[in-house]
């Protein structure tokens, strides 16, 4: 591999993504006609961690149903082939659908079609809200243990940390387990490395963001003795303010611990990314070698939830 045009040949897999974070400004001039390309921009230009949460709530408002699902995910799957990625793990906010008294069938049913005629092979993960509570969460739950044949192959929980502890969900994740989905949990994005500990007693067996680890050693530790990868999203922890500066970011730090990272984009629309420029990124801000970014691309493969389904890395 030579540089970055050598990482966008090599086959990749991104892990931590968001389907309706993957929505462009271009795209929401398409789903929202009566937006003003000032006040997308306007939107699009949040600075923090609530002003992202505002931009995300705007973009799934517009997604109105079934035909705008399926053409946020012909977009991003255009875009991931274009960077062979080969395998994607994406998220579906299967809260926010049922938040927004949405049907989660026809639109399942809209983005597999989708999914089914790309190159990239994709896999669902579904995921709650944690501040919405336990009950909203076991609705998530058993929506993902339906489809657990059909292309789902995780549960996991997003939103606040703070309002809605791990502790509230440990039946819900006991009765994801029991049936035969994989479990992951945003944790330790913005609130500490008590967060990630209590995602780990659920049971998580990836954790999302999970950076915050870094002020816990013991914690580091456990992370690398017990093989348990954190979804690292650089952009993203930058535009939310999770980290004060892309500097201060522990990726390197975490790494060279030796926690197993991957790297992602989370929510390449909203952060204007891709997952090349978050290699580049680690390339070029934090010093990892080609050595070093090859073994971060093998992760994406490595532990990614549905092994047989991966296509092998030539690498
Ligand atoms: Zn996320």
């Amino acid at each position: 591999m030579s540089g970055m045009a050598g990482l966008q040949r090599l086959p990749k897999a991104e892990l931590h993504l968001h389907l309706e974070g993957s929505v462009t400004p271009e795209l929401m001039g398409q789903l929202a006609p009566e937006a003003s390309q000032e006040e997308i921009g306007r939107r699009f230009g949040f600075r923090d961690f609530a002003g992202f949460l505002e931009c995300y709530k705007w973009v799934a408002e517009h997604l109105r149903g079934p035909e705008e699902y399926a053409m946020a995910t012909r977009r991003l799957l255009a875009s991931l082939a274009q960077q062979n990625v080969r395998y994607a793990e994406i998220t579906l906010s299967a809260g926010v659908i049922i938040w927004r008294k949405q049907e989660l069938a026809p639109i399942y049913d809209a983005v597999q079609r989708e999914a089914a005629g790309s190159p990239v092979t994709v896999r669902w993960n579904l995921d709650a809200i944690r501040h919405f509570g336990a009950e909203h969460a076991m609705q998530v739950a058993e929506l993902a243990a339906e489809r657990v044949s059909d292309g789902v192959v995780s549960f996991g929980i997003g939103g606040d940390e703070v309002r809605g502890p791990a502790e509230w969900f440990a039946e819900v994740y006991k009765f994801a387990s029991a049936r035969g989905l994989r479990l992951t949990a945003h944790a330790g994005e913005i609130a500490g490395p008590e967060s990630v500990w209590s995602a780990l007693r659920l049971g998580a067996e990836r954790i999302g963001h999970g950076i915050r680890a870094v002020d816990d050693p013991v914690l580091v530790r456990h992370l690398r003795d017990h093989n348990i990868p954190l979804e690292i999203c650089i952009s993203s922890n930058v535009a939310t303010g999770a980290v004060e500066s892309l500097r201060a970011h522990p990726v390197r730090r975490l790494y060279d611990a030796g926690v197993p990272i991957v790297l992602n984009t989370d929510d390449p629309g909203l952060f204007d990314t891709t997952l090349v420029r978050e290699y580049d990124l680690a390339a070029s801000e934090f010093g990892f070698s080609e050595e070093d970014l090859t073994r971060i691309v093998e992760n994406g493969f490595r532990y990614a939830f549905a092994r047989s389904a991966v296509p092998s890395a030539p690498l």
